[in-house]
């Protein structure tokens, strides 16, 4: 049976160390706090999941593939609210993702936004393009469920920070070999690795905003302005 040590629970390493265990892997994931906690990229309440990659159609493929396995693996973590793109200009990365998602029969519409929000500014927009198979992953509770399954499927965890030795992993008082270790460190990597990879740590700011009932997902979609770098969701679970 192969063997491989796994570094980091976040959606990376549990989706990995699930996915290993479940094809007869030996497992052990090394995580110094819990899967898809508060700090990691990967905890929070929800991420936007969507086909829309500008002209890149590995990416566009990949993300359709990622809804139909999340969905797969328990359909209460996708909600499926729809995501609208806000396009400045009719040349710019949403048409580009138009034509891949038409080219690969991915749905796709230019709308009216005035009919998915309740209020809505037009008068810098271009148009509008709407994802309706696209959504909310709720982020850290889908995290968790594959560090669950993986458990399930046989993984060992181990709750220490690991630090590399060679092949080896030191991991509290335990040294772990395997045939294969993944480093699934997320923003940490570069304190491990910091001579082998150059990685540059961005901060992205989440703010939420008391909303009245007309804002609540699903029944308000998703959207992203993608020049503008800012994207958002309706009101989930009360939160704002
Ligand atoms: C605010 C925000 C919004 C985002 N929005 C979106 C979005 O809408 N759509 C989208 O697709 N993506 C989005 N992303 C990106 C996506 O969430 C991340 O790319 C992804 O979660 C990163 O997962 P990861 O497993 O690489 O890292 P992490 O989730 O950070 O996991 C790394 C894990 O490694 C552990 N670790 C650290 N050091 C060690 C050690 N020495 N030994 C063992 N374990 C260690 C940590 O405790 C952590 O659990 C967003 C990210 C953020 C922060």
């Amino acid at each position: 049976m192969p063997s491989v040590v796994i570094c980091g629970a976040g959606v990376f390493g549990a989706a990995t160390a699930r996915q290993l265990a479940i094809d007869g892997w030996d497992v052990t994931l090394v995580e110094p706090v819990a899967a898809g906690h508060v700090r990691a990229g990967s905890g929070g309440e929800s991420r936007l999941i969507r086909c829309s990659h500008g002209a890149d159609r590995w990416h566009t493929r990949s993300a359709r593939r990622g809804l139909e396995l999340w969905r797969a693996i328990d359909p209460a973590l996708v909600v499926e609210a729809g995501v609208a793109w806000f396009a400045r200009r009719e040349d710019g990365w949403e048409a580009a993702s138009e034509v891949a998602l038409r080219e690969l029969g991915i749905p796709c519409e230019r709308v009216d936004p005035t009919t998915l929000f309740p209020s809505v500014r037009t008068d810098d927009l271009a148009f509008t393009l709407y994802e309706p198979e696209a959504g909310i992953l709720r982020a850290r509770d889908a995290t968790r469920t594959l560090a669950v399954q993986a458990v399930a499927a046989g993984a060992r965890v181990v709750r220490a920070a690991a630090r590399p030795d060679g092949p080896r992993v030191i991991a509290g008082d335990e040294v772990l070999e395997a045939d294969h270790v993944v480093w699934a460190c997320g923003g940490w990597l570069p304190a491990l690795f910091g001579e082998l990879l150059s990685l540059r740590i961005t901060q992205q700011d989440v703010l939420f905003f008391g909303a009245g009932a007309e804002w609540e997902t699903p029944d308000v979609p998703g959207w992203v302005d993608y020049d503008g770098a800012f994207y958002g969701l309706g009101d989930l679970d009360g939160r704002g």
